[in-house]
């Protein structure tokens, strides 16, 4: 076997990747033209290429790394699991401590009520399973024809066939054939892109009643659930105005649908709390989990189901299940963050700490001619880029030039900051200090120049005539 390490040359690396990966959400030929930037190693909150550049990774890899890179815990957790019982099923009435111990540790952290959980592989598959899940448990209680599931265009909640079809992303649904049948979109919470002249507070309401609208229109009896992400993450951090989410409260336990939290994001201290449903005061009655649950050393997620629904799914045979639910290794992995993530106080490290500090340092970039202000909750946030603050206006040119630039500014200047549309988004590891961010602030400062600069020189700076068209993606 040929044998392929960190020490390779960049440009061999880059071409062997070129020759045989195929990367998801992106143009491969034009990444193989330009050659992908190569992460060799990680600690804390910095990476390393192959270059040796030291770059901040404001986007915690993908929104997942919360504790931060390169502790030694949790590769001794893995390497004693795997001596241990590197693998074992859970399908045919057998069990093992792992799965065990992190449905029981998920249980004791979850809100009340939400006592059971199902492992899955990862984010997407688990919205695969509550999809599932939810029409199985409508169906048991005799009520086949409540099938049809709501949710908001912009959403994320993965890339399979049902969870991008829960999904609203209108690119991902022009490939494939989605979405599948029984989804449907209502518009999201977004005032800063859609809000036109409205207060937020109205706007808030406004877009929370048009699930009640959509319920009507289906027929109340035909709904099983609506899911939505407490905040929207990869939709470009789009917090909610005030007003939402005890609206939707309201028309959820009215006409009885159930509520599906997707968690991937909001979970495990994210937004302050273990879960964003407790900062914005819902209670969902399943909760989707992944990402932040193992810090992404080890790919896991699941859901974690309230009584009422586990009583009815567990006295059928639910047919359904993956290779990897409940994967030892990556149970155990996942045991040993959320020891971290307790006795190390990290959730009253983003509330009094990372959280403050990162606020501050936004809202003092938020004075730059570009940014249109800030969206945030905890240690998740964006920035809106514009070129007419007063107005909130989106750019003449094609959506996301503007975002892309200032995303290519970031990496020059050793920072990784991510752009959905013309929005930078931020999400670090939890564990940031407020020197890091002192470091990040002046990085992310030095690429709105660069940027603002860029887009003076090629004329870019022109406001679009309408500042409330929904906002497209990308
Ligand atoms: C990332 C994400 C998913 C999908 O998780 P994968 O592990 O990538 O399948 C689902 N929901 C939300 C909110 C996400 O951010």
């Amino acid at each position: 076997m040929t044998s392929i390490t960190n020490h390779m040359p960049t440009a061999e690396l880059q071409a062997l990747d070129a020759a045989h990966h195929m990367h998801p959400f992106t143009t491969n030929d034009e990444l193989s033209a330009k050659g992908a930037r190569i992460i060799t190693r990680a600690k804390g909150v910095y990476l390393t290429d192959s270059e040796g550049n030291e770059i901040l990774d404001g986007m915690a890899g993908l929104w997942c790394v919360n504790i931060g890179y390169g502790r030694p815990e949790m590769a001794e957790v893995a390497s004693r699991q795997m001596m241990e019982l590197p693998f074992y099923n859970t399908f045919f009435m057998t069990s093992h401590v792992p799965a065990i111990a992190l449905a029981s540790e998920l249980a004791k952290l979850a809100p009340e009520g939400l006592n059971h959980v199902f492992f899955a592989g990862s984010g997407s598959e688990a919205n695969d399973t509550n999809l599932r899940m939810v029409r199985t448990y409508w169906a048991e209680k005799g009520q086949p024809q409540r099938s049809h599931v709501i949710s908001r265009k912009n959403a994320y909640h993965g890339s399979s066939m049902g969870s991008g079809s829960l999904g609203g992303m209108t690119y991902m649904h022009e490939q494939g054939g989605l979405p599948i049948p029984g989804i449907h979109h209502i518009n999201q919470p977004d005032w800063w892109a859609e809000g036109g002249d409205m207060t937020p507070e109205d706007f808030g309401l406004a877009r929370a009643q048009e699930l009640e609208a959509k319920i009507l229109e289906l027929g109340a009896d035909n709904v099983a659930a609506f899911i939505a992400e407490p905040v929207q993450g990869a939709g470009g951090v789009i917090v909610a105005p005030d007003t939402y989410w005890p609206e939707i409260q309201r028309i959820v336990d009215k006409y009885g649908i159930l509520l599906i939290a997707d968690e991937v994001i909001c979970g495990f201290g994210r937004t302050g709390n273990w879960f964003g449903s407790t900062t914005v005061g819902i209670r969902p009655h399943i909760m989707t989990i992944a990402k932040g649950l193992s810090s992404g050393y080890q790919p896991i997620g699941g859901s974690i189901v309230c009584d009422e629904v586990a009583e009815v799914i567990n006295a059928c045979e639910f047919n359904h299940g993956y290779t990897y639910s409940g994967h030892p290794v990556a149970a155990a992995v996942a045991l040993e963050n959320l020891r971290i993530l307790q006795e190390e106080n990290v959730l009253d490290h983003v509330r009094n700490v990372s959280g403050p500090a990162l606020r501050a340092g936004l809202e003092k970039l938020a004075d730059h001619p570009l940014v249109g202000g800030v969206n945030i909750k905890g240690l998740m946030a964006s920035l809106p880029l514009t070129p007419h603050k007063a107005t909130r206006a989106k750019f003449a040119g094609q959506t996301g030039t503007a975002g892309f630039m200032c995303r290519e500014r970031c990496f020059a200047n050793n920072l990784v900051m991510r752009h959905v549309g013309d929005r930078m988004i931020i999400s670090p590891p939890l564990v940031i200090t407020p020197e890091e961010i002192d470091v990040f602030m002046s990085r992310a400062k030095t690429a709105l120049d660069e940027t603002y600069a860029a887009l003076k020189d090629g004329d870019l700076l022109k406001p679009a005539d309408q500042h409330d068209a929904p906002s497209p993606l990308g």
